[in-house]
């Protein structure tokens, strides 16, 4: 049913709110038959907080971001590959990196002293705050109007795009999560107009977006992106690059792709029949 399809965006249990083995998953994949998995742990290093806490889970343990954990985790990934690839299975390692101003360095600092397949960037806040929990949003929102939150929230994706180290975007709508139900249905089309200097951001350094399912786990209706902004990112060239699931737990993988690879055809290859 997958038989052509990666899932680009899954996090394993070295993310620290997540669950699954590299091995469960790639297990997983094979069963669905899915073609290709690229692991996306967790990397959030803000060189802005000196008492850093950014983490990754290494054998149940809680790590500091350093690179023995990189590398341990990507050891782990490169012998998963060899073992799964006899199964039709394509293992990737990547990370999701949270973009923070000048966490550029340290990540052009990874590229240069490890094989890193996919560097996969998000932005998850403002202002120190986060929009994937209920409680920061709503902390968001009753700070910021609608337009605010946007703007600062495109503002902080397009200075992750101009660093050039990244090559995709994550989940680009993201705000929708609990900020429909805040804002109403005029936040489906609030990035008009904003998202367009985005667009020429990411073509300039040509970085591509991702077409993200978790939001059918979040109970919202359109992909992240929506449709308006898959459409929009279509009519400026740019790049979608990738399908996934954002799955935190193996049963996650590749979630509603039946359906998604309806709107990412740029993805599914043409099999004439
Ligand atoms: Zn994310
Ligand atoms: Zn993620």
């Amino acid at each position: 049913m997958c038989d052509f399809i990666a899932d680009q965006h899954v996090h394993p249990d070295y993310s620290f709110d997540a669950e699954g083995s590299i091995d469960d998953y790639c297990r997983m994949a094979i069963d669905m038959g899915l073609k290709e998995i690229c692991f996306t742990t967790h990397f959030d290093a803000d060189p802005a907080r000196l008492e850093y806490e950014g983490y990754m889970v290494i054998d149940g343990r809680r790590e500091k971001l350093s690179d023995e954990a990189v590398d341990h985790y990507l050891k782990d990934v490169r012998r998963a590959q060899e073992q799964f690839s006899a199964g039709g299975l394509m293992v990737r390692g990547g990370f999701e990196f949270g973009y923070f101003p000048g966490c550029e360095k340290m990540i052009a600092d990874l590229k240069s002293k490890f094989q890193i397949d996919y560097c996969l960037a998000a932005v998850h806040g403002i202002g120190g705050l986060c929009l994937c929990i209920k409680e920061q949003a709503r902390q968001i929102f009753t700070q910021y109007t609608m337009e605010q939150m946007v703007d600062r929230y495109f503002e902080a994706l397009d200075q992750c795009a101009a660093t050039g180290v990244f090559d995709c975007l994550a989940h680009i709508d993201v705000y929708r999560r609990f900020g429909l139900e805040h804002f109403g249905p005029e936040i489906m089309t609030i990035h008009r107009g904003r998202i367009e200097k985005l667009f020429e951001t990411m073509n300039r350094h040509q970085v591509g977006f991702e077409v993200n399912t978790s939001a059918i786990r979040h109970g919202l209706h359109e992909y992240y992106p929506n449709m308006d902004i898959i459409n929009l990112a279509r009519s400026t060239d740019t790049r979608l690059l990738a399908l996934g699931s954002d799955a935190h737990r193996p049963a996650d993988l590749a979630l509603d792709f039946d359906a998604a690879t309806a709107v990412a055809y740029e993805l599914v290859p043409y099999v004439d029949e």
